[in-house]
C-alpha cells in the first residue's frame, strides 16, 4: 500500500482532521464532485436523472459507529421513512446500509432489529437492501447477521471483499443458501496477515470469486452478483466471463461521480448497471477514502482550494 493512501486512511480516522477539514468551503466543494447533496432530496433528484439515463440507483445515508441505540434507531426510522419516498419517485433505486450505523458496536441483536425493519419495508416494494462490508473486525458479525436477515428474506444481500484472504472460505459458506452478493476490492487499513497487498492478486482474487458466482450452479441456486468497480481492464474481463451469463444474473456497480463515460458504455452495450449515490453529513471518513482509493483525487481538493 502506498504511502500516501495510508495517510488518507489512516486520516479517515481523525476526529481532530475531521473537525478541521469539514468546516472549510474548498473541502465541502470537492466532496461535491462525489455526492449530489447532503439530503435524501439531492439524492433522488440523481436518482431520477439516472433512471432517465438507463442507469439504476442505490443510496446510501452516510455515516458509520454510531455509539448510541438512538441514534441507531433513528438511521433504521431514515432508511424506512427513504424507502417510502423511494417508492413515491418510482425510481426502482434499493438501499446500501452500513451495520455500524445501525448499531453493531453496540449489540448484535439490536442491529439486526433495525435491519430487520429496513428490509421489511424493502420486501414489501420486492427491492433488496444491501449490506456493506467494513473493516475486517466486522466481518464475522456482518456475516451472521446476513444469514439470520437471509433466512427471513431474500431481499437482502451482502458485499464481500476481494482483498480479504478469508473472502474465498466466506463465498463458499455462503453458495448454499443463493445468496445475493456485491463484490468489490474493500477499501479499509488492513494488516498483510488479514489482506492481500498487491493489486494484482486482488483482482485475480475478485475474478476467481466472481467465476464461482455466475457459475451455472450457483445461479441455478440463485445467487446473483453485483460487481463493485470502476476498473476498465477488470470490467472487460468480467464481461468475457459472464458471456453465457442471464443478465438477470448479475450488475456492474459503480459509485457517483467516478468514470461516466465507462457508465454510459455499459450501458449502451446493454449491461445492467446501477450507481451508488450517498447522502448526508457524515460524509468525511468516506470522503476520505474514496481519495485513498485515487490519491490523483486529491488534485480536486487542491483545485477546489485554488478557487
Ligand atoms: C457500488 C459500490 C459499493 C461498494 N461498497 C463497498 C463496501 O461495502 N465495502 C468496501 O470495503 N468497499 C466498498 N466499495 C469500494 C471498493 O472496495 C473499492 O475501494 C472501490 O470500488 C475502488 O476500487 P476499484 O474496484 O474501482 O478498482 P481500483 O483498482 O481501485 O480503481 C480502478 C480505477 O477506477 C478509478 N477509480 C477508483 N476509485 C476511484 C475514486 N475514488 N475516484 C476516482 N476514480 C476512481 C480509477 O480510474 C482507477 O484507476 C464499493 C464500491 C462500489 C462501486
Amino acid at each position: 500500500m502506498g504511502l500516501l493512501r495510508t495517510a488518507l486512511l489512516a486520516g479517515s480516522t481523525s476526529v481532530c482532521l475531521r473537525e478541521q477539514l469539514t468546516r472549510r468551503p474548498f473541502f465541502r466543494r470537492a466532496v461535491s464532485r462525489f455526492m449530489p447533496g447532503e439530503h435524501l432530496g439531492d439524492a433522488l433528484g440523481a436518482c431520477r436523472t439516472l433512471q432517465g439515463a438507463g442507469v439504476g440507483t442505490l443510496l446510501t445515508c452516510l455515516g458509520e459507529n454510531v455509539t448510541t441505540a438512538d441514534a441507531a434507531r433513528a438511521v433504521a426510522d431514515h432508511y424506512v421513512e427513504a424507502i417510502g419516498r423511494i417508492s413515491d419517485a418510482g425510481t426502482g433505486t434499493q438501499l446500501s446500509v452500513k451495520l455500524t450505523q445501525l448499531g453493531l458496536d453496540l449489540g448484535l441483536e439490536g442491529c439486526l432489529d433495525n435491519l430487520r425493519r429496513i428490509a421489511e419495508a424493502s420486501s414489501t416494494h420486492e427491492q433488496v437492501v444491501w449490506i456493506d462490508m467494513e473493516a475486517s473486525q466486522y466481518v464475522d458479525a456482518t456475516l451472521e447477521i446476513f444469514r439470520r436477515a437471509r433466512a427471513e428474506t431474500p431481499y437482502v444481500g451482502v458485499c464481500l471483499q476481494a482483498y480479504l484472504h478469508r473472502t474465498a472460505a466466506d463465498l463458499e459458506a455462503l453458495l448454499p443458501l443463493g445468496p445475493a452478493v456485491r463484490l468489490v476490492k474493500g477499501a479499509y487499513r488492513e494488516p498483510a496477515d488479514v489482506a492481500i497487498a498487491r493489486k494484482a492478486d486482488v483482482d485475480r482474487n475478485f475474478e476467481a470469486l466472481a467465476a464461482r458466482l455466475v457459475e451455472p450452479k450457483a445461479q441455478a441456486a440463485g445467487a446473483f452478483v453485483g460487481f463493485g468497480t470502476h476498473d476498465r481492464s477488470l470490467i472487460d474481463r468480467l464481461i468475457r466471463l459472464t458471456a453465457d451469463t442471464p443478465r438477470i444474473g448479475f450488475e456492474f456497480e459503480m459509485l457517483y461521480g467516478i468514470h461516466g463515460s465507462l457508465q454510459q458504455r455499459l450501458v449502451s452495450d446493454g449491461y445492467p448497471l446501477r450507481v451508488l449515490i450517498s447522502y448526508g453529513s457524515q460524509w468525511f471518513p468516506w470522503y476520505m477514502r474514496r481519495l485513498a482509493e485515487r490519491p490523483a483525487n486529491l488534485w480536486f481538493v487542491l483545485k477546489s482550494l485554488s478557487r
